[in-house]
This record gives structure tokens, sequence and C-alpha cells, in this order.
């Protein structure tokens, strides 16, 4: 393809997304296709000639778009937390496959670091984060933290446990001089509340170290009493803490673990306290809503996903540490390609984020954050953030008007999980009726032994009357249901 054909084929292309976005709430906002579908469209080795333009792209109007569920672009869609969209972030994700940028050292792409660090400092200092977290002191001074855009929740957990464990494996074998890193790795164990993301076990079983998931209190929340136990017994048992890991928003409901409660105990154990927020953390942009992080100063490391509720594509997860040479030397294996070293004039001016991410190389993240940020400004996130909230409400409201409907925990942000009074069952069916119909999806969540409908409101592309409808749907559906119990009952 030459530059003319990319030209005429990009703009047709931009065309084809605007009219996917224009046509979404007129499809199903959830696939009914079944296992396999693909292969029986599309054949199973590459083309031995080149194809043309034109038949690819009929392939993917006929094989691919079908096979697109509608999460970001439906406002019938509330079956997961937003996956963030916005013409301005695909216009910058555009710009950076564009411009064939890759980054794995400063020198590699000056722009990309540098704007990645100055972007992190903008959305730290808007969501009032501990100053420790950003860049530079007061006076403008490189400080020993800063913020780093990950690809996903799960990446920056990683990087903070293996942190943390080699943190904690040098600081034992300090003690321990007879063990190995490998054998103090051993002896460590992590913790994090049972309704943590399963991202948690996945790290540490990546990490190669121990781990456990412990109860909560009434409200799903992890307490200092339960982490202090837990601690207890394992010191007992010769395991040395290292790690927490607190949510603030989880999967599950939307729960806030306890950071005023676990922070001190991660400081007096000596443990590495992070923080993911990947749902919630966006919301704290809104001064009146930060009292859910009370506690975050605490923490060690935090992150969460502009991809969720700040308008930005998959691929920006924002972690910031308070100690980047923690990071960089627990991401330090010693080896590293002479292609990616820094030149010593260079080496203690720049970020080099290669060690500070699993890949080497990455996309250049920070290019359509900072563009979103421009584009809608703090004030226009925060308004999204205050629409979630409040369509939120008004559904609950919906729920607390309808004498055969109850909630299910404790609503928080854009979450709500209700269900139908009565039988598990009932509410099953309600949830396989409701998906089945095409007109709205919807998740659920398991509530200690309660079936719930998980409905998770996304006010980027839902508005009120989207709203209005679902709870249409919703009541008619139970209906039916409630209706068709009453005739097939005994009595
Ligand atoms: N943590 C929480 C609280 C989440 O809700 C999710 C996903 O929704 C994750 C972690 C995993 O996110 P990612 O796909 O960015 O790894």
């Amino acid at each position: 393809m030459d530059i003319e054909e990319f030209r005429r084929r990009g703009k047709e292309i931009v065309d084809a997304i605007a009219d996917y976005h224009m046509t979404a709430p007129q499809r199903r906002p959830w696939t009914n296709l079944t296992p396999g579908y693909l292969s029986e469209l599309l054949p199973d080795s590459a083309p031995e000639l080149p194809e043309s333009w034109d038949d690819i792209r009929k392939d993917i109007d006929r094989a691919i778009i079908p096979g697109l569920p509608q999460a970001t672009v439906n406002p019938h869609f509330h079956g997961f937390f937003p996956l963030g969209f916005s013409f301005p972030s695909a216009l910058g994700e555009m710009l950076s496959e564009g411009l064939g940028v890759v980054q794995f050292m400063w020198r590699s792409a000056p722009a990309c670091s540098e704007l990645e660090t100055l972007v992190m400092d903008w959305l730290g200092k808007a969501l009032n984060l501990p100053r420790a977290f950003l860049s530079k002191d007061d006076e403008g001074k490189l400080q020993s933290g800063a913020g780093v855009i990950q690809g996903s929740a799960t990446e920056a957990i990683l990087v903070a446990v293996l942190a943390a464990r080699k943190r904690a494996a040098f600081k034992l074998r300090e003690k321990r001089r007879d063990l190995s890193e490998q054998q103090a790795a051993g002896k460590l164990i992590a913790y994090a509340s049972e309704y943590v993301h399963t991202a948690f076990q996945k790290c540490c079983m990546i990490a190669g170290v121990r781990y456990r998931t412990l109860p909560t209190d009434d409200d799903f929340s992890l307490r200092g009493e339960s982490l202090k136990k837990a601690i207890e017994e394992d010191l007992q048992a010769g395991l040395t803490p290292f790690f927490v890991c607190a949510t603030l928003g989880t999967t599950e409901f939307c729960s806030f673990d306890n950071l005023v409660e676990i922070g001190p105990l991660c400081q007096e154990y000596d443990a590495w306290l992070h923080i993911d927020a990947a749902y919630a953390g966006s919301a704290f942009i809104c001064p009146e809503f930060r009292h859910y992080a009370d506690g975050w100063e605490f923490s060690d490391s935090f992150n969460f996903n502009a991809h969720k509720m700040l308008l930005t594509s998959t691929g920006c997860s924002c972690m910031w540490v308070k100690n980047r040479k923690a990071v960089t030397e627990g991401l330090d294996s010693g080896a590293r390609p002479t292609y990616s070293r820094p030149s010593e004039e260079e080496s203690d001016k720049v970020i080099d984020y290669n060690l500070w991410q699993v890949p080497l190389g990455t996309k250049f993240r920070s290019l359509k954050l900072w563009i979103v940020l421009r584009f809608y400004g703090i004030s226009g996130l925060q308004k999204i953030i205050r629409q979630t909230v409040e369509l939120a409400r008004k559904l609950q409201s919906y729920i607390a008007d309808d004498e055969r409907f109850r909630i299910a925990a404790k609503p928080h942000f854009g979450l709500v999980c209700f269900q139908l009074k009565g039988e598990n069952e009932l509410n099953r069916e309600l949830f396989v009726r409701l998906n089945k119909s095409g007109k709205l999806l919807i998740g659920w969540a398991d509530v200690r032994g309660i079936f719930a409908l998980r409905f998770s409101v996304n006010a980027a592309q839902t508005t009120e009357s989207d709203l209005q409808f679902a709870w249409g749907v919703i009541r008619d559906t139970a209906e039916e249901i409630l209706k068709a119990h009453e005739e097939h009952s005994p009595n």
C-alpha cells in the first residue's frame, strides 16, 4: 500500500468506524454466535498470494464485525465495568500506531518517555495523589516517585509483587545469609481480600510466591483485624509477610478495603502495600469521592485503569510508585540487551520505562491519555463520573420503588447489584432471559450465596432514557417470570 492509497483507505476506515458507532444502538449488545463461527467463514491458512484491500474489507464486515461484542459502544451494554472509549482517544491510538513509535528506552522515543512521566504527573495531581508519587517535588526537583502506564491492572500488580519480592528477599537474606534468593522468596507470603481480582493470584503464581486471601466484613471490606490475624499466624509458621494488595472497588460489588487500618499494619510488618483501584480509581478526580481512598498515603504503589471510566481505550493502566528504584531493581535480571542501555550522561536524567514493565518495548500509550486529558479537561471527565453516579442512583431509586426487588449489596459509583425477591433460581432465570432477549446485557454476582443481577452503568454511552428502557425490560421480564411461576404453583 503506497502513501496515496493509505490516505484514501484511511479516510474510508474512519468513516466505517463512525458508522459503526452511529448504528450501535440498533445492534444486539452481545453476540449470539457459537464457538468456532469464524472457522466457517475464513480459510484455515494464510493466502499464498497478496489479496486486494477490497477483499480484506469485505471479510472485516462479513466475519469480524459480527463477532465483536458491543461493550464500548452500545448503550444497552451493562455486563462489565465500562471499557473506555472516546473519539479523541481513538485518534490518539491511530496516531500512535500511524507514527510507528516503539518505546523501549528514552533515546528510542524521547517524546514518548517524557510525555509518559508528564501525563502521569498531571493525572496524579488531578487525583490529588500523595505528592511522593509524583516525579517532582514542590520545588520541581526530581524525587524518587513517578508514574508509568502499564497495559493492564494485572501487569501493575505483577510489577508491584516483583518489586516487593526483591526488596523482601534482600532484607531476609541480610538476616539469614544461608538462604539463596530463591529460598528467601519461598518464605514470603502475600495477602489480599477474598474479593480481590484473580489477577492477584495469577501474579503471585508468576512471581513464585505464596499468598492468602482473607475474610472480609459485612460490607465485603478487608479490615485490619483480619489481616493482622493472618500475619501473626504466618509469622508463627516461620513465613515473612511481604505484600498486601488492597482493592478500592472490587470487581464483584465495588467494595472498598479499609486502608486506614491496613496501611499502618503494612508499615509495622514492613510489607509493600499495593492498591488496585482498577475501576474506582478514576472517580478520585472528583474531590467528593476521595474519602474512599483515605489511607492511600500508606501505600507503596497505586494503580487504576484509565481505560475504564476515563474515556481512554484499552491498554492504559496508570500506576504510580513511591520508590522507582525498588521497581527497576525488582525487574532487573542483571542481563540487559546492549542496545537498550542508556549512555552514562543520560542515565540519571531520564526514565527508561523498559525496567518498569514486563515487555521491553511498548506502544506510545501516553499519547491518547494526554489527548483525552486535554480534550475533555479535568472538569469534562469529572462530569462523566458524576453522571455515572447519578444514573446509578436513578437505577437504585427504580429498584427501591418496586417492592418485588431489593438491593443485594451496597452500591458504589456505577455498579448496582440487585435481585428479584425470592429464590436464586428465579434470579438465574431472569438473568438468562434478559441476556437472551438481545435487548440488553447485564452480569451477575454471587453475594455470599445469593444470585444477584450486576448492572454496570456506563455514562459515556448510556443516557437516562437508555436506563429507563433497561429498567422497563427488566421489570416486564420479571413480571412474565413471576406470572409463569404463579400459574405453575400447586396452590
Ligand atoms: N482489578 C480489578 C478490581 C478489576 O475490576 C479488574 C478487571 O475488571 C482487574 C483488576 C483486571 O484488569 P486488567 O484487565 O486491566 O488486568
